[in-house]
């Protein structure tokens, strides 16, 4: 359509009445055909465009337990797509993860019949966080908590490159990633959704993301629309619990929660998912300040701004700021929200059409967002093409892409702790295996996986190692298992002190299964008794112990790890973790994960890295591994760091160069971080902020000179008027344990 129609577009726009604002992501004409597409829609079209609905509402049986095999209802079809006009479907038909073949069947009966009916494409969407995880043999890599632990943001591109191709093998053109909302509670139950608790690495890792959904031109084949959640906020629960409200003062807002959402904005996004929580008493669904003020005002947000799941029904449903429906819609839409993911409910579009008849919204209001719909779709070419040929698509699943996946499950894998050398597990040592993540998929994948809560990983990952079977062929004839104990309950704990008294190492897999949002609400970061009795069972042995804690949040461990020779945190590495986790104990791969949290001591002392010098002061701040903490089997050293300045001025930038020298005997990746400390402020400062980080390999006795440039900005925070500010003083920048410091004036 781009070339072709252009003169009729041309003609068209000229009939055009009512002006809308141009997108600057679409070219005249097609600014020109989504302004003419409003003319030609009828009111209820209209609210159509803005429903987005479940798929199992197109499928015979009731909703969230289909048939299996699921059988499209063409009644179903003929009601949501041809009555209601509906634009928008997501996800995968309930208790079945269908091919890319019965995807194209699938969505190709939606599309035409959206064709023949309103003539507008629909626009289908999915949560593919790691990979496109509702799709039969697609590619999974490590979650994003993972994969922010590989620091590796060139990694991250390709993952995302990755994804939006197997997603249009499927013709799914809409990814409900990345979520970049900054875990900052320990016990979210979404942490291992975000990029950890620092808003830089969220930043850079969300960008990354974006910029590989999304690719050069978002209309291409092997491109999707990536969707920016949760605006916003929606890191940081009070209680740890999903969902549940969060107290932000403006300032820490701007400074944690705008500025990824900014420059993946600025980078292009052209999706928004809104925040369920609330945030200071105010559902963000009903925030004009936040939706509309922020995101469109201040931040130049031009695209879709899609609700949660349900989350319009959930203003009075639960949130109680509403009193029906009807109160709810006129708030949602007045706030700003574009679609609203009805999700299994469909009184939507016609609640929409009588606050219009009633004079509480008017139509005008409506089309603003229709247009952004319009325009999304336009800017995917789908009303060119909506249907994709899986053949197209020889590298769906291939081994190309299963390469990735085990390097980002490599990389994912941070070595907290090696004390006296127990790994690499030796040539000739015998192996026990003990604990309830030993030998399940769930706990190396997390949530979002072929299932919301990712309680089918076992059923679907069968061709894949869990950590018993990858060890198993890592260690043939010397590996003994013994599960001991499931994730609450003991189970055969003698028999594994009994084996233990066989073996020269224990490997000891404790921690988490699958869940995500609230299924995956904790009262305790505490791990359940069993586990930590099975631990103490086996400690008694005197034999070493390697502890792997598999988890998607920093589940306490401190007297277990301190008791152990060696411990890993596997950040739900994906299907391939089992195998990357066998190679690093085996010494064929040398970790080099770095913790993107600060992984707590105390139950109580949940403090972030970057916290405050009081919350610091005589030795309180004391995690059991900090921010970046990560070890290799390898030495890295870093030596002459050097400023190219003592001084910084408005408009300048600081080269800060140093060499990182591997000084070990094992080629090896490491990532640098570098960090800036603001020494007075009118603002209490943070100890030290994350700037910059890199990742480099290098080969025994190789080193590199790297250099990291920053600006004023990388040093600016949110000043007493909420505005960013780079204040005049003296900044220290640190490196592991170099430190140089500079002047900025102004
Ligand atoms: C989650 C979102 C997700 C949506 C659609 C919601 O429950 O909060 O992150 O994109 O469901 O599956």
């Amino acid at each position: 359509m781009r070339n072709q129609l252009t003169l009729l577009l041309v003609l068209i726009a000229c009939t055009c009445v009512r002006a809308q604002p141009a997108f600057s992501f679409l070219t005249e004409d097609e600014n020109a055909f989504v302004r003419s597409e409003l003319q030609r829609l009828t009111l209820r079209q209209k609210a159509g465009q803005m429903t987005q609905v479940a798929v199992d509402l197109v499928f015979e049986g009731p909703t969230y337990v289909l048939t299996v095999p699921p059988v499209m209802s063409e009644e179903r079809v003929n009601r949501i797509i041809g009555e209601l006009e509906i634009g928008s479907v997501l996800n995968v038909p309930s208790r079945s993860i269908p091919t890319v073949e019965e995807y194209h069947d699938y969505i190709g009966r939606l599309q035409a019949k959206a064709m023949e009916t309103t003539g507008i494409p629909i626009l289908y969407g999915q949560d593919a966080v790691h990979g496109v995880n509702y799709v039969r043999g697609s590619t999974l890599f490590a979650q994003p908590l993972g994969v922010a632990a590989s620091f590796n943001t060139e990694l991250a591109r390709e993952l995302a490159r990755i994804t939006a191709y197997e997603m249009k093998a499927a013709s799914i053109p809409w990814n409900f990633s990345p979520a970049m909302d900054v875990g900052r509670h320990p016990a979210w139950p979404r942490n291992w959704e975000s990029f950890g608790e620092d808003p830089y690495v969220n930043q850079k890792f969300g960008l990354a993301m974006v910029q590989g959904y999304q690719g050069d031109d978002v209309s291409d084949k092997t491109s999707v629309v990536a969707c920016l959640k949760h605006f916003t906020g929606y890191g940081s629960p009070r209680t740890g619990r999903d969902r549940t409200p969060s107290y932000l003062p403006e300032r820490q807002l701007r400074e944690y929660y705008l500025p990824q959402f900014q420059a993946a904005i600025d980078s292009g996004a052209l999706t928004v998912m809104i925040n369920s929580g609330e945030i200071n008493g105010i559902p963000v669904h009903t925030s004009k300040e936040l939706l509309t003020d922020v995101l469109r005002g201040e931040m130049g947000f031009e695209g879709l701004l899609v609700s949660d799941w349900q989350d319009v029904r959930y203003l009075y449903e639960r949130h109680q700021v509403a009193r029906n429906l009807k109160e709810a819609v006129k708030m949602a839409i007045d706030a700003g929200m574009d679609m609203s993911m009805t999700a299994v409910t469909t009184e939507f579009p016609e609640v929409v059409v009588e606050l219009v008849q009633e004079g509480a919204l008017t139509e005008s209001r409506i089309d603003t967002s229709v247009a952004r719909i319009l325009a999304v779709k336009v800017a995917l070419g789908l009303y060119e093409k909506h249907l994709w040929d899986p053949a197209e698509f020889p590298d769906f699943g291939s081994e190309r892409f299963a390469r990735k996946a085990l390097q980002s499950a490599e990389e994912a894998i941070v070595l907290l702790k090696n004390d006296g050398l127990p790994l690499p597990i030796g040539a000739d040592q015998r192996v026990l295996l003990v604990g309830p993540t030993a030998d399940n998929m769930r706990s190396l994948n997390g949530g979002w996986t072929y299932s919301w809560q990712g309680d089918k990983a076992d059923e679907y990952l069968q061709e894949y190692n869990t950590i018993r079977e990858a060890l198993e062929k890592e260690f043939p004839d010397r590996l003994t298992y013994v599960e001991g104990a499931s994730f609450d309950t003991l189970k055969n704990v003698e028999a594994a002190v009994t084996a233990a008294v066989e073996a020269d190492i224990l490997v000891v897999c404790l921690g988490e299964l699958s869940y995500t949002e609230d299924p995956g609400n904790i009262n305790s970061l505490i791990l359940p008794e069993a586990q930590r009795r099975l631990f103490n069972e086996l400690h008694a042995t005197g034999k070493p112990i390697v502890l792997i804690m598999a988890a998607g949040r920093p589940r306490l461990m401190s007297s277990m790890a301190n008791r152990s020779r060696a411990v890993l945190f596997a950040p739900y590495p994906g299907p391939r973790g089992g195998d990357a986790l066998a190679a690093i104990l085996s010494g064929r791969v040398n970790p080099s994960g770095r913790l993107p949290l600060t992984y707590p001591r105390h139950p109580n002392a949940l403090e972030t890295y970057d916290h405050k010098a009081t919350e610091a002061r005589n030795g309180s701040f004391n995690p059991l591994f900090e921010f970046g903490a990560g070890l290799s089997y390898t030495d890295f050293k870093y030596s002459e760091l050097s400023l190219s300045s003592r001084v910084m001025n408005p408009g300048d930038s600081l080269e800060v160069s140093l060499r990182v020298t591997n000084e070990g005997d094992q080629a090896g990746k490491h990532a640098v971080l570098l960090f800036t400390s603001d020494l007075v402020a009118s603002v209490t400062p943070s100890v030290r902020r994350l700037r910059r980080f890199t990742k480099l390999h290098l080969e025994p006795g190789e080193y590199r000179d790297i250099t990291f440039i920053l600006t004023p900005q990388d040093l600016a925070f949110i000043g007493r008027d909420q505005r960013a500010v780079t204040e005049a003083g003296t900044f220290r920048v640190s490196v592991g344990n170099l430190t140089k410091e500079f002047d900025y004036e102004d």
